[in-house]
């Protein structure tokens, strides 16, 4: 299965096809990709930080001297670790769906570094944000820097001779998620719509919308699959977090016909085949989502609070679950 190594920085998936990897791909350490055509370049998402997307800006340029240039940008969706990074690029042409877009606007990265700031006050959530992101990463001075173009379900890009399609697939990870997928190299990078060795997050659902995306994606013929977060895999990464949602799905809606809690059943649903990815805690969030879906609400807002809460019970989950140590993140 190690196809491609699992190390941190630019790998050559040959013609002019790249991916950027941050391994372990636990919160936080998300994956980006570079099309290559002649002189022209496209990346597929900035990264957490000013300091790692500039790490990687440096090694793009390093190894593909047309990257000096990157007239345009991807953003698969609004997640900081897919987008915080945008300010070093604010000359390009940023594209992201319309529904990306508009909730970026709803989530600038001062709003990280006040919840830094106040975790003390704000509780166990913030506290769980600081221990996993905010501990790790440098929200300071980031600018908000929004896409420039967007666009709706379809929009194909030239890159050089190469089409590059971008297909909006969300809500499912988040209310936008996009994915770029280039048939002539059956090259697909995922964004968030696929984790590799981790539990997705079942953001925005609903469910069935992603297990058609993944569908979709394998229907594709691809071959090789650059998810958001983990190492680089093919159509089997696809299927493999099919199976899980699946799983989770199935094993939620018991316990809400039983009556158990979100909480409750979060708790109670045995993850033992799942116990190799990381982050084992996100269960939580996703089986929120998932009774959100049963009560008939398809997807929503969160407000902050809620999100806070979750955190909070991810923190809990994580300190009896899996706690230190205990995760490893091959797969
Ligand atoms: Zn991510």
């Amino acid at each position: 299965m190690a196809k491609w190594q699992y190390t941190k920085g630019l790998h050559d998936l040959g013609n002019g096809m790249w991916a950027y990897l941050q391994p372990d791909g636990s919160w936080g350490w998300s994956n980006a990709g570079l099309v290559v055509d002649g002189d022209q370049t496209l990346l597929v998402d900035t990264l957490f930080d000013l300091k790692l997307t500039q790490q990687m800006l440096d090694a793009m340029r390093a190894a593909v001297p047309a990257a000096k240039r990157i007239p345009r940008v991807v953003n698969t969706h609004n997640n900081g670790d897919h987008v915080f990074g945008n300010q070093l690029v604010a000359d390009s042409e940023i594209i992201a769906s319309k529904a990306c877009a508009e909730e970026m606007e709803e989530r600038p990265p001062e709003n990280l570094v006040a919840l830094i700031k106040n975790r003390d006050q704000i509780g166990p959530g913030a506290q769980f944000f600081y221990e996993t992101m905010g501990s790790k990463f440098q929200f300071e001075g980031i600018k908000h820097t929004p896409p420039t173009r967007t666009f709706e379900k379809r929009l194909d890009l030239k890159v050089g001779d190469k089409v590059v399609e971008l297909h909006e697939l969300g809500p499912a990870h988040t209310r936008g998620d996009v994915v770029a997928w280039v048939p002539q190299d059956k090259t697909l990078f995922t964004g968030d719509l696929l984790f590799v060795g981790g539990h997705p997050v079942l953001w925005a659902g609903p469910v069935a919308n992603w297990i058609r995306a993944l569908d979709l994606m394998m229907s594709w013929g691809v071959e090789k699959v650059v998810p958001g977060h983990g190492r680089i895999t093919d159509k089997a990464g696809l299927k493999a977090q099919r199976d899980y949602f699946v799983y989770i799905h199935d094993e939620a809606k018991k316990r809400f016909d039983a009556g158990l809690s979100a909480e409750e059943a979060a708790w109670d649903i045995k993850m033992d085949g799942w116990s190799h990815w990381l982050d084992g805690e996100r269960i939580v969030v996703n089986v929120a989502s998932l009774y959100r879906e049963f009560h008939g609400k398809a997807y929503g807002e969160r407000d902050e609070g809620e999100v806070m809460r979750l955190f909070g019970q991810m923190r809990k989950y994580k300190q009896e679950r899996c706690p230190a140590g205990h995760q490893h993140g091959h797969d």
